[in-house]
């Protein structure tokens, strides 16, 4: 970043162009500037050629132009200087000017004017110019600096993923021998050692095999986008069938009412919408609390944006976790209490932001709780609904 001295200036020196058919008035305007402060080297330009042979050989950190030179008009600078790819401020110096024509001036992107009977502003001009080209390039320079550094963490985002992606599916092969091995050591050998090397052999086995499922749902979680499916007009509640189906086996075992609202059409990968309904509601049925679990799966309209959600009447979270149990690993009990690596909802957050949307929690302990996202809508135009009834009951046992 340049540091500035005391009138705006980078080396204490304000280096200025002045396009000018009178030398005369060029000196008035330079010597208003060294009465204000101001240490000033100039050149001179008069015509088109000379602005460009001047801005091709110098740096300058003002521009002082007349309107209206006998071969040229100043406000051509502006775009000579646009076109050099330069941001250095024109101020118009100039007899006289209507008020309209200096409006249009500065709209066109002259920095300010000056009347050149009020000379005395120019001084004041010229810091502000300087003032706000500073601020221009320190803003720039920020957004290139901040737009540098998403993309490194973009990239060592990517670098760890593949990281994950690879370790987990090169662990599979040795752990699935371990796994099988001192499966086979408990089966061969259990009873015909002493009692604390079964004890032991099993506590291989549960490690091995707890390790595997790990692995899995790392592996799971590293896949979420990969496959780099697009987006595409997805019927959300295909998704939904499609998501009960797969968990038609846990649906089975327990006392479940799943009901849908009408669920719009969305843009967004099948199978990961799939999936996404198929963790929430999979999470439903193990956290279910005493009385019958109750699903309720509905979507509503606000913006461009759908919120859907899919509320139980389960066991609840306390809102201190609401956001900690998006994060992958993370969980509020113990696997003997429920099974489950806490890699569930981190997938349902992967799959969400992947599509441009949030997920969130509104849960209270024993009150249930109602998971919710956004996914971006279809246009009213292009819209159709995605189901005649207002309400369906898609499992009932
Ligand atoms: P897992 O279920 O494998 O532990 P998840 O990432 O799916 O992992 O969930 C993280 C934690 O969030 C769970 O351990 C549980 O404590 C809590 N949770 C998730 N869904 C629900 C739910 N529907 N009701 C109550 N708690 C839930």
């Amino acid at each position: 970043m340049s540091t500035s001295g005391q009138n705006g200036v980078s080396n204490g020196k304000l280096r200025v162009l002045v396009i000018e058919d009178n030398p005369a008035d060029a000196d008035l305007e330079l010597g208003e500037l060294r009465r204000a402060g101001f240490v000033v080297s100039s050149d001179l330009a008069q015509s088109r050629a000379e602005v460009s042979a001047h801005l091709d050989k110098n740096t300058y950190d003002v521009v002082l132009a007349d309107y209206n030179l006998p071969q040229f008009r100043g406000m051509e600078a502006v775009q000579i200087i646009r076109d050099k790819g330069l941001t250095i401020p024109l101020i118009l110096v100039t007899g006289a000017l209507k008020s309209v024509t200096a409006v249009e001036c500065v709209k066109q992107g002259a920095t300010d004017y000056v009347l050149k009977d009020h000379l005395a502003r120019l001084p004041l001009c010229v810091r502000r110019a300087l003032g706000e080209t500073r601020l221009r390039e320190e803003s720039k320079e920020a957004q290139a600096e901040l737009a540098n550094k998403a993309a490194e963490l973009a990239r060592s985002n990517s670098d760890l993923e593949q990281f994950a992606y690879v370790a987990s599916h090169d662990l599979q092969e040795p752990l699935r021998m371990i796994a099988t091995y001192t499966q086979l050591l408990a089966e061969k050998y259990r009873g015909r050692l002493d009692a604390d090397a079964d004890k032991y052999i099993g506590y291989a086995v549960e490690g091995a095999v707890r390790m595997q499922a790990l692995i899995e749902d790392v592996l799971a979680f590293s896949r979420v986008g990969r496959n780099g499916r697009e987006h595409v007009r997805t019927e959300s509640s295909a998704a939904l069938d499609q998501a009960l189906q797969m968990l038609s086996v846990a649906v089975g075992e327990s006392a479940l009412t799943v009901k849908a609202e009408t669920l719009p059409l969305v843009w967004a990968d099948h199978i990961q919408l799939a999936q996404l309904f198929q963790n929430l509601i999979g999470n439903a049925i193990k956290f279910r609390g005493a009385s019958p679990l109750q699903v309720k799966v509905s979507a509503t309209r606000q913006g461009t944006e759908w919120i859907f959600t899919v509320a139980d009447n389960g066991i609840g979270i306390a809102p201190e976790h609401s956001e900690f149990i998006f994060n992958i690993f993370q969980r509020l009990h113990t696997r003997t209490e429920y099974s489950g690596n806490g890699v569930g909802l981190a997938i349902c957050k992967k799959i969400v932001e992947q599509h441009g949307g949030r997920i969130w929690v509104e849960s209270a302990p024993g009150l249930g709780s109602s998971f919710k996202f956004t996914l971006p809508a279809i246009s009213a135009d292009k819209e159709t609904t995605s189901h005649e009834a207002d309400s369906r009951d898609l499992v009932s046992r």
